[in-house]
């Protein structure tokens, strides 16, 4: 079937984004949308660019203009081998930064000026150096949603993919892992580490994990009230987690993962009912290509920050070339290595 991206005009444009998406999006802001990713399209040939999309961008970008989807670790290896000329990143700053650590000769774009997220905001590479002077030796692992300057105080990143993977590959019974404390807690749990906070005293031959308090905004709202009420109202429900969701409601879930092992559970999986505790776009997305299966999405709980990338601020991005992401070099280089060491442990 012919890729949206691949229409040769925005009537055709529309007709395929009304085919997919026709059931979740009403017609007259199809028109609009099409026209809209149609141009972005076209242009995106003109400017040799190439758009990558995360998982939790709205289904009419989503499903229009991304030459790429999927979850950071995914889009980090794309952007680590791609020979466009312009990387426009449809995602949160954090995303465009790795992008632009990876590929300092390419000119990286993100449509919205901010795009913040509360766990990149949430630790300092100050923070981090006080954490090592306190560990000196302990491994310091961090997860892909950083700045630039955190990433390169640390010895690798990780992302919620391969967090459990990363962790068990070093040969160090204790790890800093920094900065979601949920997602943190759910990996010391499946490595059977004990949680320590900063200041806490390692005891002597006991495996451990030191936490920060990070939180992202969206995850840490869901509880395992909202799974039972769901369970109660829809008793087929099948309950999937994101792990930077708290450790009990991941416990309580049917199944937790990235954002990309989410979707390839969803399709994979005999049940016809999800209900998905991650950002509500997520379930629009997959409900668009999974027509059988029913998505019930916890919709009052909205990330604001991928929420700031739409559709029309794409179009201008691409127009005016802005808003470019550039980094210091020297942190730029130190940040690449703890990048390059998760690509190499993710291999
Ligand atoms: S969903 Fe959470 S982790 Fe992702 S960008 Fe938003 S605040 Fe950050």
């Amino acid at each position: 079937m012919l890729r949206i991206q691949e229409a040769v005009s925005a009537a055709q444009t529309f007709e395929l984004m009304k085919k997919m998406l026709g059931h979740l999006v009403p017609e007259a802001e199809l028109m609009v949308k099409s026209e809209i990713a149609f141009e972005i399209n076209r242009l995106k040939k003109e400017k040799k660019a190439v758009i990558l999309g995360h998982n939790y961008m709205e289904p009419a970008l989503y499903h229009s203009i991304p030459d790429h989807v999927g979850d950071s670790l995914g889009l980090s290896r794309i952007s680590a081998s791609t020979d466009a000329e312009r990387i426009v990143f449809c995602g949160v700053r954090f995303m465009a930064e790795t992008a632009k650590i990876l590929n300092p000769g390419k000119m990286v774009l993100l449509p919205a000026r901010v795009a913040g997220c509360s766990l990149a905001s949430s630790i300092t590479a100050e923070d981090v150096r006080r954490i090592k002077k306190a560990y000196p030796g302990v491994p310091v692992v961090t997860y892909i949603n950083t700045y630039a300057d955190v990433k390169a105080e640390t010895d690798v990143c990780c992302t919620s993919s391969n967090a459990v993977s990363i962790v068990n590959q070093l040969e160090s019974d204790t790890v800093i892992c920094l900065p979601d404390e949920f997602l943190a807690r759910n990996v010391a749990r499946e490595t059977g580490k004990r949680v320590l906070f900063p200041g806490d005293m390692i005891r002597n031959g006991e495996p451990s994990m030191v936490v920060w308090n990070g939180k992202c905004e969206v995850h840490e709202k869901f509880t395992v009230g909202d799974i039972t009420a769901a369970r109660a109202q829809f008793p087929d429900t099948v309950v999937v987690a994101h792990p930077e969701c708290p450790p009990e409601v991941v416990e309580a879930s049917d199944y937790s993962g990235s954002t990309t092992a989410m979707v390839d559970f969803v399709k994979h999986s005999d049940a016809k009912r999800f209900l998905l505790l991650t950002e509500c776009s997520m379930s629009d997305n997959i409900a668009a290509e999974n027509p059988g299966k029913e998505m019930l999405g916890m919709c009052s709980i909205r990330c604001p920050h991928m929420n700031e990338i739409t559709l029309e601020d794409t179009l201008e991005c691409l127009r005016e070339d802005k808003y470019q992401i550039e980094i210091d070099e020297d942190i730029r280089v130190k940040a690449k290595k703890s990048l390059d060491r998760m690509l190499e442990m993710s291999a």
